[in-house]
């Protein structure tokens, strides 16, 4: 049974496996490489991803929820309908598409899957990614750092020339910078930098601006479905932007036709903000790592957003040369993915290659310290692992009792780069009790131990009584553990994926009615006919009007298509 490589995108997803000839990406039922990472409930419960939901995000955006990958490992609630998901949840229907999709093409059973996260996620939201496998019915043994699976992709490991090279990561929703070095078969991280919180969709949201303010629109008087249509004409207009001088954001709102033409310059200036966030990173990646700039031997780009000329002026400009382009950035991460999982199974058509990852955030605990008037400030950030520690890791500090009498002590847990333990993230508590007696007579080991999927366990044990208590780290505790797993495969088994093989007749009708809601007049007949007509052959199971429904409908979209944009 193959293990597949997954990339579980912002924007997009997608699946590898690995074949005599290298790895190669699996096609959806549509064909398609990339399955975009959007879930919708149908009227009739069922699930719906990728190509079809996004059509669903601008006719049922109540249904509908995408970018849900921001969120996971936060607590934050997606409502689709009368339904309400976790964000890993939303991610497991995703992952049990591309399962499907790849037991379909590779004629197998599937059970496990290397599965891809930014350099820069944190340990919650490693376990979060791990718990959408489960939750999907793969089993997740094997993380992978998205941009050290595209550097295995590239095969950058085989190259004699490059010895230091630069990660550049920007995809839908995130930004990595890893510096990563090569000898023979060893491909060791050096460092990672990133932001969480950057990435293409951020790009998109600027032309939503320029669109709003140049015409008066604010975003309070626009509905869930107004927001969805005007994002889809800004993420059209910043692909035109891609290739193109200028685009023009085309879109009636109220009544009212509006239209923004703006040039490549204009936005670039816009983009200003943006474009500065993704040097902090760099020159943090790079000074963790020990080296210059100069000393990069080759800059790499990842991730959709990279296709963006402003993006690649702006990596060009800072390291005065230009990047590489080998391999299709949409694909690098989960081609590295399917490598590294037939390296898990320990394929013999594979070069073995030695693999060190580093970890992305400093983790330590709270700890009070005596000031020089005797008394103590709290609240203090004690490092224990630091970030850009080679992975695995593990580290022990020594603690002592506070004050006379303690009989307990709380260890919190903690991941940040702030010194003050407040502005940085609790990733949870262990308490222990401890033999009353004079202040700092008991002593604590804390140890922290850091696994290659970057998850974080943590022992702590009292000298003098010998007690010890472990404890593998949760933010939200229950939410990952196997019991509620359990449950909750349960419920959302009862939730049905859209068949697949009527995936390409739903997407039609999906984009059907995307077209009937955005024309008007008889364009707007000649699809309600057509729509008509190609529901009564759906129902009657006639094949051949299906078929001739189906292609008619094709056309119909690129009339339509061609009279939406003609100015
Ligand atoms: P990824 O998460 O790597 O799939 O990246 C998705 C992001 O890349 C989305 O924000 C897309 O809008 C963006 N993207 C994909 N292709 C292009 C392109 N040709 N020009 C600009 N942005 C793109």
């Amino acid at each position: 049974m193959p293990i597949i490589g997954i990339d579980l995108g912002t924007t997009n997803s997608l699946a590898a496996h690995f074949t005599s000839e290298g790895p190669k990406i699996i096609p959806n039922s549509f064909g398609d490489a990339l399955t975009p990472s959007v879930v919708s409930v149908g009227e009739d419960g069922m699930i719906y991803v990728g190509k079809i939901a996004k059509e669903r995000l601008l006719t049922c955006p109540e249904h509908t929820a995408s970018v849900f990958k921001r969120s996971m490992g936060s607590e934050k609630t997606f409502t689709l309908g009368n339904r309400t998901f976790s964000p890993e949840e939303l991610s497991s229907f995703v992952i049990k598409k591309l399962k499907e999709d790849a037991e379909n093409f590779l004629g197998e059973q599937i059970s496990e899957a290397v599965v891809s996260t930014p350099a820069y996620f944190n340990d919650a939201q490693r376990k979060a990614t791990k718990a959408a496998g489960e939750l999907a019915g793969l089993r997740v043994e094997r993380i992978i750092s998205e941009p050290t699976a595209a550097a295995i992709a590239f095969g950058l490991h085989t190259s004699n020339d490059i010895a230091k090279c630069l990660v550049f990561d920007l995809g839908g929703g995130t930004f990595d910078v890893s510096i990563l070095e090569f000898s023979d078969n060893i491909m060791e991280v050096r460092a990672v930098a990133g932001d969480n919180y950057l990435g293409g969709e951020d790009f998109t949201e600027i032309l939503m601006q320029m669109f709003m303010r140049t015409h008066g629109i604010s975003p309070e008087t626009m509905t869930p479905r107004a927001f969805a249509e005007l994002n889809k004409v800004a993420e059209d207009a910043k692909l035109e932007l891609s290739s193109r001088k200028n685009a023009v954001m085309s879109w009636t709102f109220g009544e009212e036709a509006r239209v923004l033409d703006i040039s490549a310059d204009e936005f670039e200036v816009h983009c200003k903000n943006l474009l500065a966030r993704l040097k902090a990173p760099i020159i943090r990646a790079v000074s963790d790592a020990g080296v210059r700039l100069a000393d990069v031997d080759s800059i790499v780009f990842v991730g959709g957003a990279t296709k963006m000329p402003i993006v690649q002026n702006f990596v060009s400009r800072l390291f005065k040369r230009f990047p590489v382009f080998g391999i299709n950035p949409d694909e690098a991460v989960a081609l590295g993915a399917a490598v590294q999982a037939a390296m898990k199974e320990r394929r013999e058509d594979i070069r073995e290659l030695i693999l060190t990852d580093v970890c992305p955030f400093t983790l330590g605990t709270a700890v009070s310290v005596r000031q020089d008037n005797g008394f103590f400030r709290s609240g203090v950030f004690q490092p224990i692992i630091e970030r850009n520690t080679v992975i695995p890791a593990s580290r022990s500090e020594r603690f002592y009792t506070l004050y006379a009498n303690q009989t307990s002590v709380k260890i919190e847990i903690l991941q940040g780069e702030s010194r003050r333990t407040k502005d940085n993230v609790l990733l949870g508590e262990l308490d222990i009790s401890v033999p009353a007696g004079p202040a700092g007579q008991e002593s604590i080991d804390v140890r922290y131990t850091y696994d290659v999927n970057g998850i974080l366990e943590v022992e702590v044990n009292v000298e003098s009584t010998g007690e010890s208590r472990r404890a593998i780290i949760e933010k939200n505790p229950g939410s990952t553990t196997p019991e509620q797993i359990e449950q909750r495969m349960k419920e959302l088994h009862s939730l049905k994926l859209h068949p697949r093989e009527k995936d390409r007749n739903r997407y039609l009708l999906e984009k059907g009615e995307r077209y009937y809601r955005m024309t008007t007049g008889s364009l707007r007949q000649r699809i309600a006919d057509e729509m008509n007509s190609f529901e009564s052959a759906l129902d009657s199971q006639n094949p051949k009007g299906i078929e001739d429904g189906a292609e008619r409908l094709r056309r119909l979209f690129e009339d339509a298509e061609d009279s939406l944009y003609e100015d």
